[in-house]
């Protein structure tokens, strides 16, 4: 575009040609925080937008423990001999609380990280799951005018992020083991109702657990009502350490693909994901506005006391506070 300034169109560039020093300093310019920094971010993911999309982008979830990162790894590895290239992103809400993210970490995927076909990225450590997943859905986009063709995004199964990134991606994938009560949890949580695929992993350690608990999961999804009229999420079993399983898994992923391609929930759940996104950016937007108005800002001490006190309703001050805004 004709206003970018040269720097921002080098990146662009080499974003494009596949240079990842260029795919890691956009990213950067895209987690950063600082107004100018954003704007910048802005024009650059516009310009990268036309080269975006021609991806599958995977969701991978489970407690810690399940063998994300093994999984991950033998996944990776599987893809780059079929001659895909992979980027591997991480949405870890904890990582702005410790100050290190566990997600995304390269040295928990080793052989993976040390191939030029893959990209991993650890999760942006930035506030609230709303921030770190709105910066991983921007990095998606760089990765994906990067050349990368599968996308996986890597959660742990703690509360509100499985449901975000089952938000952001074509396929959520729910890792377990096939120990007792795991399954009950995850239902219990609504995980299993998001879930596009369920994998038990750590089948080497006890075929007869992982086949039981395959056919138990088995029974409790015809209870619950699929997501899609067109695929039932089917049960799968695998060891992400000794790479069994994989090769079946990645045929599903394929023939989930082609059929919400055929039936178009494929084009439909990105067009819905993209909208949803650009609503919850201006309800952000909308809430960081309302927080920094000058005459919000002077009513809003008096009024948090007055609601806390019991001498107006909540209802009355939110009135009050919202005119202040429009004014
Ligand atoms: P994460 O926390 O979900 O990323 O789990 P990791 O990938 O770090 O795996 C946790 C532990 O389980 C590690 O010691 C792995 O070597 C082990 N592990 C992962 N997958 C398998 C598997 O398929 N079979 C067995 N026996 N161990 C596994």
């Amino acid at each position: 575009t004709a206003s970018m300034a040269t720097a921002d169109q080098h990146l662009v560039d080499g974003v494009l040609a596949r240079r990842r020093r260029a795919l890691a300093k956009a990213i950067t310019l895209v987690e950063s925080t600082r107004n100018d920094h954003q704007r910048r971010a802005r024009q650059v993911l516009t310009a990268l937008l036309p080269h975006t999309g021609r991806t599958i982008r995977v969701g991978i979830s489970g407690a810690p423990g399940a063998g994300k990162s093994t999984f991950i790894e033998s996944l990776g590895l599987y893809l780059i001999d079929a001659g895909k290239r992979v980027a591997v992103l991480a949405v870890d809400p904890s990582s702005s609380v410790s100050g290190g993210s566990i997600l995304g970490d390269k040295t928990r995927m080793e052989l993976l990280c040390q191939r030029d076909e893959a990209f991993i990225r650890p999760s942006p450590s930035s506030g609230s799951l709303g921030g770190v997943a709105d910066k991983t859905r921007e990095a998606m986009l760089l990765c994906e005018a990067g050349g990368f063709d599968v996308i996986i995004v890597e959660t742990v199964g703690v509360g509100q992020s499985e449901t975000t990134v089952a938000g952001m991606v074509d396929a959520f994938v729910l890792l377990q083991l096939p120990s007792q009560g795991d399954d009950l949890q995850a239902i219990k949580k609504g995980i299993v109702e998001i879930a596009d695929l369920i994998v038990f992993n750590k089948a080497d350690i006890d075929e007869r657990a992982a086949a039981a608990a395959r056919s138990q999961m088995r029974a409790a999804l015809t209870m619950l009502r699929s997501a899609s009229p067109n695929w039932r999420p089917p049960v799968l079993t695998c060891s992400a350490l000794g790479k069994r399983g994989i090769v079946e898994f990645w045929a599903e992923i394929e023939r989930y693909q082609r059929l919400m391609s055929e039936s178009g929930e494929f084009e439909q759940k990105r067009r819905r994901q993209a909208v949803d996104w650009m609503w919850s950016l201006i309800d952000s937007g909308l809430r960081r506005y309302f927080r920094s108005h000058p005459k919000v800002r002077a009513a809003l001490p008096d009024l948090l006391s007055d609601v806390a006190e019991g001498r107006t309703t909540p209802g009355a001050a939110a009135s009050r506070l919202l005119t202040q805004m429009k004014e």
